[in-house]
Formats: C-alpha cells, sequence, structure tokens
C-alpha cells in the first residue's frame, strides 16, 4: 500500500534521521518484514517477560518488579523491546501484546504473593505505550486481568512517560483519573527527559516518579545531574509523590540516592532484570538473608 509506505516514510524521516538517504526503502521494508513477523509471534506465544527488582533503598526490602518485554524470536534470537515496540505502536499490534504483558504480569505477581515470596503490597509495574494510554477499552482490560489474576488493584503500577501525558494532556487526566479511583497506581517514566511542566504536574493524579537513568548515570561525577537529583526527589515528596531511581550501578550512586531519601531504587547493582526461576532464586535468597538480619537485630524474636 503506497499511502502506508509514505506515511510510514515520514514517521521514520521524523524520528530516525539516518533513514532519510538512500536507507529510506531498506528501513520501509525492514518495518514491514517486522510488521508481518510480528503477527506471527503473537500468534505463537513469542513473547517472554523479564522481570527487575525495585528495592526499597532505606532497608533493602523488595518492594515490587517492573516487567520488561522481551521477543524471542526462532532465529534471530531475543530482541529487545526498543527494536519492536515502536514498529508495534505504529501498526497498533501494540494492543494485543501489551494486553498480554499485563496477562502475564498481574498473573506471576499473583502466583508470588500467593506462594509467600512477594510482600502481599508489593506492587509489578508495567510500560504502557501512547496507544494502549489512550485506547478505550484500557481500564476494562486492566479490571478483567485483575479478576482473573486475583491480585489487588494496589499490587499493579502502570509506567507512562511524559510524552505520552503530554500529547493531549486534558484527556491524559481523564484517563489517569479513572484509572487511579480503581486504587491502580500511576507512576511517570523516564522522568526529566520528556516536556512536562511543573504547571501540571501538580494536577497529574501520579502516585511515582521515576527518575532516568541519564540523571542517575554521572553520579557522583556530574554535580549538575546530582543538584537535579536531589530537587527532584525533593519536589516530589512535596507533592506526595514517591520516587523511584532507574538504571543504578554504583554504590556511589545508591549511597548519594539514601542520603537524598530517595524511596526506592532499580538498576544492575540492585539487580538486573531476571528470568522467572531467577527471580524465585531472587527471591527465596533475599527472605534467608532478612531473617538471618532480624534475627541478629532482634535475637528474642
Ligand atoms: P524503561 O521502562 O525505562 O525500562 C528500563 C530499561 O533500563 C530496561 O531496558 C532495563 O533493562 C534497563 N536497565 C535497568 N537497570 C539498568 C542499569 O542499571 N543500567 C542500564 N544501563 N540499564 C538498565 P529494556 O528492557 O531494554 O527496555 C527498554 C524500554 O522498552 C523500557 O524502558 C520501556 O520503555 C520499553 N518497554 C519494555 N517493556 C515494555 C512493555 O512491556 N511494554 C511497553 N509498551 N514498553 C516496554
Ligand atoms: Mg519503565
Ligand atoms: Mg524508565
Ligand atoms: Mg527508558
Amino acid at each position: 500500500n503506497a499511502d502506508l509506505a509514505m506515511y510510514r516514510a515520514k514517521e521514520l524521516g521524523r524520528n530516525n534521521f539516518q533513514f532519510f538517504s538512500e536507507d529510506m526503502n531498506t528501513a520501509i521494508l525492514h518495518n514491514l518484514e517486522v510488521e508481518k513477523e510480528l503477527n506471527i509471534a503473537i500468534k505463537r506465544n513469542q513473547f517472554v517477560l523479564m522481570y527487575q527488582p525495585k528495592i526499597c533503598i532505606a532497608d533493602n526490602t523488595i518492594t515490587g518488579v517492573e516487567t520488561l518485554v522481551r521477543w524471542r524470536h526462532p532465529e534471530k534470537g531475543i530482541i529487545p523491546p526498543d527494536n519492536f515496540i515502536p514498529i508495534a505502536e505504529e501498526t497498533g499490534q501494540i494492543i494485543k501484546i501489551g494486553a498480554w504483558v499485563l496477562e502475564h504480569s498481574c498473573h506471576e505477581m499473583g502466583a508470588l504473593i500467593r506462594e509467600g515470596l512477594m510482600p502481599k503490597n508489593a506492587k509489578v509495574a508495567v510500560n504502557l505505550s501512547a496507544k494502549q494510554f489512550s485506547d478505550p477499552n484500557l481500564l476494562q482490560t486492566v479490571l478483567d486481568i485483575l479478576i482473573q489474576s486475583k491480585i489487588d488493584p494496589l499490587n499493579l503500577e502502570l509506567e507512562i512517560t511524559e510524552s505520552i501525558i503530554m500529547d493531549d494532556v486534558e484527556a491524559a487526566i481523564k484517563i489517569m483519573e479513572a484509572i487511579k479511583s480503581k486504587g491502580i497506581h500511576l507512576a511517570i517514566d523516564d522522568f526529566g527527559t520528556g516536556y512536562s511542566s511543573l504547571a501540571y504536574l501538580k494536577r497529574f493524579p501520579i502516585d511515582v516518579l521515576k527518575v532516568d537513568r541519564s540523571f542517575v548515570s554521572d553520579i557522583p561525577e556530574d554535580k549538575t545531574d546530582m543538584a537535579i537529583t536531589s530537587a527532584v526527589i525533593a519536589m516530589a515528596h512535596k507533592l506526595s509523590m514517591k520516587v523511584v531511581a532507574e538504571g543504578i550501578e554504583t554504590q556511589e550512586q545508591l549511597d548519594f540516592l539514601r542520603e537524598n531519601n530517595c524511596d526506592d531504587g532499580q538498576g544492575y547493582l540492585l539487580s538486573r532484570p531476571l528470568t522467572l526461576p531467577q527471580l524465585h532464586h531472587f527471591l527465596v535468597s533475599n527472605q534467608k538473608q532478612t531473617k538471618v538480619k532480624s534475627r541478629l537485630e532482634n535475637p528474642n524474636d
């Protein structure tokens, strides 16, 4: 379809300047190929989830996990989300993939809580794309999944980016309020990289700000990033929001975040994204450590 190809070319041109020249045709063909293969992937269930633990920085306990999707391609191996989510978003295939992610995330969280491996108030954080967020069926889909997986709305956190909200602020606030009214938590992902203004921020019914990895990664060398990070934490707390720092890779970064009262942390230092069996192992050994620690601290318990 020529119109579609033209449209795609425009979109690609806008987002990926490297495709402007002779690579344009190759890029369009590549995307059409991926679209076709994604249809097969959806039919044959070729997606897998990784689970990255989130840790309470003050006491080192696990507060939940973020699920990160991967495409297990039969020939190409594991494909990261950045290589197929944008295409699935453009084609609308993200709605089906996203529903699968939500379903599996909630299902596994329910099992982990019932097995006593996760605290009862643990949260599974699921990334939403723009199309999913503005899909009029989103809330009903989520509510159905919560019932099927027998978890409480407070066990689910939906992550959206600033750019998704800023696309149509008034519409976004309505959607966020509908989600919030059911007790589901909302987080702004990659905070600080988008265009949301402070004037709007106070109107967003948001529970959590996730400080983008780009601010964390140059701590302690970059004093500006440190100033921004501590200011964002203080501001979020004044707005009654919790703060999660992403991309923590060093002890210095963790120490800085603890000194600045950041609530939760996520990153390779604490744990890489894990497969489900690896997560089980992580949780079991974490529990043993907590028991040893609390016995040392309270020998009479
Ligand atoms: P995100 O939601 O900001 O996820 C964090 C990304 O940072 C993940 O990459 C994670 O593996 C990576 N990461 C975590 N800790 C560290 C660290 O200490 N250092 C570094 N360098 N990286 C770290 P991943 O899994 O490749 O995901 C990339 C993006 O793809 C996500 O960014 C999210 O926007 C999107 N995504 C992932 N899963 C889904 C999904 O199920 N649905 C949608 N719509 N988007 C998804
Ligand atoms: Mg995220
Ligand atoms: Mg993020
Ligand atoms: Mg990101």
